[in-house]
């Protein structure tokens, strides 16, 4: 073979035969996941992956889970197309000479039972400890939802459970501290570190480790040893496949752009999952940027503004400092302010398959301020992230491009902080 005619190698072709393939038995998406855990762990965690893997094999656990969904959980979330919202961006695309303005859909999840994505995770474990045989459950809450969304199917399935919380977040988000009371669940704070949610999740594992005979561990989030980024995706994954469906119905075809916000990733991922291998999708996921990414420790955009490292088991984009110190990370939305992110959401970064943007907390309000007004949907601060950046977004697209944004939370638990902000009276 001649020379000239052989590959040319120094550009390695990273694009992989298909984006929904992985990970890897071990765990790993790429140079990101894996399972960094102490030996007495491991056994645990394979444990989990059999009693997973063997779950999704038989259609009873399937059919059991659809039906609470359906049922208990209130799906299929309603695909919704904001009208008032599009043309008010149709309007700001004539101005700046935009492409025309996109026609925004949105993924009504904030429907859901307990106000946000975090019930469709927690309904498909919950089955999982069940079957395994498991008789206590643990959790790790931020911003409290998925605390709340864990203590309500402990209530369906009178289970016992106990929620680890920074005890600066059991201050912060008194509200839904008094709902998981009364869903009967104890709450432990906990001081270690900043008594944030990095430091709740240390204290789970911890307890996972020395209580193994009876515990499971509901992780909230795409994120931790391997198998949780896979599971909780999976889960999650009812998100795209319905909105695919519903698209279809509404309009005949794929949409052209999806966005989501990204605090570990759960329900971005879930939107995404079903339309990675759709190359005429493009896709935006949304971190916090808090103050700004140039500003030190003032946002919580671990993929815009940070390294790859490990935490919780396993290898991602971190927010650290120039020792390898891990930072605290700022955003006015608790929910987003995990120093971390699922490590599927790092590899697609890498492969370029997935755009990640940040957007600052005066956007996000702005956002969030703008789809009450023009929609009457008070979202939560975190999904105001993602349509903060759907308003800079949709006017440079044409009006035949159909967007999808992921409405992944309510607002109720958000009114009392925007107020403040605002500077309301109440
Ligand atoms: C918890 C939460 C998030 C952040 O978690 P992800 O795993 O990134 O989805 C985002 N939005 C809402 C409404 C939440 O409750």
């Amino acid at each position: 073979m001649p020379i000239d005619s052989a590959p040319d190698t120094s550009v390695p072709d990273t694009r992989p035969n298909s984006y929904r393939a992985g990970p890897d038995e071990r765990g790993h998406f790429g140079l990101f996941g894996g399972r960094f855990v102490a030996e007495t762990l491991m056994p645990l965690i394979l444990d989990l992956e059999r009693a997973f893997e063997d779950a999704k094999a038989d259609p009873s656990f399937g059919e059991e889970l659809a039906d609470l969904l359906a049922h208990y959980g209130g799906r299929p979330s309603p695909l919704y197309y904001a009208e008032r919202l599009t043309e008010n961006l149709r309007g700001v695309s004539r101005k700046i000479g935009g492409a025309g303005g996109a026609k925004v859909y949105f993924k009504r999840d904030e429907l859901n039972h307990t106000g946000s994505h975090k019930i469709n995770n927690c309904l498909g474990q919950i089955l999982l400890a069940r079957r395994m045989g498991k008789t206590r459950i643990i959790a790790e809450t931020g911003a409290g939802q998925h605390g709340v969304a864990v203590a309500t199917v402990c209530a369906r399935f009178g289970l016992p459970c106990e929620i680890y919380m920074g005890a600066t977040d059991v201050e912060r988000q008194k509200p839904n501290v008094v709902r998981m009371h009364m869903l009967e669940a104890k709450v432990n704070p906990v001081t270690s570190g900043a008594g944030t949610l990095k430091d709740a999740m240390n204290e789970a594992l911890r307890d996972w480790v020395t209580n193994v005979h009876d515990t499971y561990y509901i992780i909230g989030t795409a994120a931790g040893p391997h198998p949780y980024p896979e599971m909780v995706r999976d889960f999650q994954s009812v998100i795209g496949v319905e909105a695919r469906e519903q698209m279809m119905e509404r309009e005949g075809r794929l949409p052209d752009t999806l966005v989501a916000c990204i605090g570990g990733g759960s329900n971005a991922i879930g939107l995404f999952h079903p339309f990675l291998d759709d190359d005429t999708v493009t896709i935006y996921g949304v971190e916090a940027g808090g103050h700004g990414i140039d500003v030190a420790n003032g946002h919580a955009a671990s993929m815009s503004g940070g390294a790859p490292g490990v935490l919780h088991g396993n290898r991602t984009y971190l927010l650290q400092d120039g020792d390898g110190q891990i930072l605290e990370g700022h955003s006015i939305s608790a929910g987003l302010d995990y120093p971390g992110v699922g490590p599927e959401h790092s590899w697609l970064k890498q492969t370029g398959r997935v755009n990640y943007v940040p957007i600052t907390d005066k956007e996000a309000l702005e956002a969030f301020q703008l789809c009450a007004k023009l929609e009457g949907i008070i979202p939560a601060l975190e999904p105001a992230h993602a349509l903060a950046h759907v308003l800079k977004l949709a006017p440079t697209l044409p009006e035949d491009n159909l967007l999808m944004m992921n409405m992944c939370g309510r607002g109720d638990k958000d009114v009392f902080a925007v107020a403040k902000h605002l500077g309301m009276d109440v």
